[in-house]
């Protein structure tokens, strides 16, 4: 009989690894369980936001995975049984594997800012996963009047996306800058440090003057809490009552991986580098945000670059062979201004069973524009190239 593989989550992590499992071995019998019928990336989302991309322009089907052989089913997983290899979903279908995959992706633990709460996230938007919530942060943007305050409560690490917020800040102080220039953006920041800190802070002198401040933990502490009513958030700096408010919580591991028992006490998956299997349940492998993957972040690149060594790996074991020596990549690209970006990229290798950096490097910090505007077009063309690797 064909081998199986069940990837729980279409997201980015999942349908990579769908694509180049067709690809590395089209014998082998691919189901892909995801809820929603559509993807939107939070890859970009931050241009939307910002007003200078519509929402449909970050939306993605799965008709070319359908095409290319994978079984897409539109369903909720509810339970993994590990020793039955099969999975369950919210309908009561029952999916029996040889390997299963799970990119989850990640869950917000909305308690980690005191007040906020799942039925707050219309009211006060976090953004932090694509689709509904960007459309709802964008149009409150839009609506608000010239000279309101726009609040953003960063995250604790670890969490999605490193330089996210920062981008996020840059182009909201754009659109603010362009449409509503006697208003404010405060970033309320838990972390000391954060992503790309020396080119951000840069953009920020020389395009937002005037318009960004943030308020590190020296400052504000790291405790916060929000009245969900006056969208008024309080800290060890005092008050603060938004106009436009977006709490961006803690986060850990998509619910499914918790439901599995993948997760360890701090709710991220152990795994073993080499092929993303877990080390809490054997035959289930954990790629993307949910997964701790030594010192790749969490991104969107990474999870793409962890699904193909995890298909390969997979491709190789049910054929009865080794897994290769894998190498991973990564580039973030964050816009600080519309058509100038700033970039962190690196290569890694397995060392001692843990992923490192053996390469890599930054934007450096005298790029001249003409520099920046180039990552400008190169990230257009990354988000070009790696929603086709990932959707087929
Ligand atoms: P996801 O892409 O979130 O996919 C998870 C999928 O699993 C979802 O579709 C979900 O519906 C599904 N799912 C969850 N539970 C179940 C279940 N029980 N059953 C079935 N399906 C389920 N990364 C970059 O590389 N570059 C960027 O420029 C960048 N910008 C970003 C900007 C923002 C504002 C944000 C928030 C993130 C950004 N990222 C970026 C990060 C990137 O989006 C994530 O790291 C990436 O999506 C992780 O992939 P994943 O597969 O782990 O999770």
């Amino acid at each position: 009989a064909a081998k199986k593989v069940v990837i729980v989550g279409g997201g980015t992590g999942g349908a990579t690894a769908a694509h180049y499992l067709r690809r590395y071995d089209p014998s082998i019998e691919v189901t892909l369980i995801e809820p929603n019928k559509e993807y939107y990336t939070c890859f970009f989302s931050n241009l939307v936001i910002g007003g200078l991309r519509p929402l449909d322009s970050i939306r993605h089907t799965y008709d070319g995975l359908a095409k290319r052989g994978v079984k897409v089913v539109h369903d909720t997983v509810t339970a993994i049984d590990g020793a039955a290899k099969h999975v369950v979903t919210a309908s009561g279908q029952k999916f029996a594997y040889d390997r299963c995959i799970v990119s989850p992706g990640i869950e917000l633990v909305y308690g980690g800012v005191e007040g906020y709460s799942a039925d707050a996230e219309k009211a006060i938007p976090h953004a932090w996963k694509a689709g509904e919530q960007t459309a709802i942060l964008a149009k409150q943007l839009q609506e608000m009047p010239d000279g309101g305050l726009v609040v953003m409560v960063a995250p604790p690490n670890p969490f999605r996306c490193p330089p996210g917020p920062y981008e996020r800040a840059s182009l909201i102080a754009n659109y603010l800058k362009q449409h509503k220039p006697k208003s404010k953006l405060i970033i309320l920041d838990p972390k000391e440090k954060f992503s790309k800190q020396g080119l951000f802070t840069a953009a920020w002198k020389k395009h937002y003057s005037g318009i960004i401040e943030r308020l590190g933990p020296d400052f504000a502490g790291t405790k916060f809490t929000v009245d969900v009513k006056t969208k008024t958030v309080k800290c060890d700096a005092g008050e603060f009552k938004a106009d436009v408010l977006n709490i961006i919580p803690p986060q850990r591991a998509g619910k499914i991986a918790q439901v599995a028992s993948l997760t360890d006490e701090k709710g991220w998956c152990p795994v073993d580098q080499h092929t993303f299997e877990s080390k809490l349940v054997p035959g289930v492998h954990v790629i993307g945000d949910a997964s701790i993957a030594g010192k790749m972040p969490k991104s969107g690149y990474a999870a793409n670059s962890q699904a193909k060594v995890c298909a390969m790996a997979i491709a190789l074991l049910l054929n009865g062979k080794d897994p290769l020596k894998p190498a991973y990549t990564n580039t973030c690209y964050s816009f600080v201004a519309p058509d100038q970006a700033v970039s962190v990229a690196a290569v890694y290798e397995l060392k001692n069973g843990t992923i490192e950096e053996v390469a890599g490097g930054l934007t450096p910090a005298d790029a001249s524009e003409a520099i920046l505007r180039r990552e400008a077009e190169y990230a257009k063309s990354w988000y070009n190239n790696i929603t086709a690797d990932m959707f087929g």
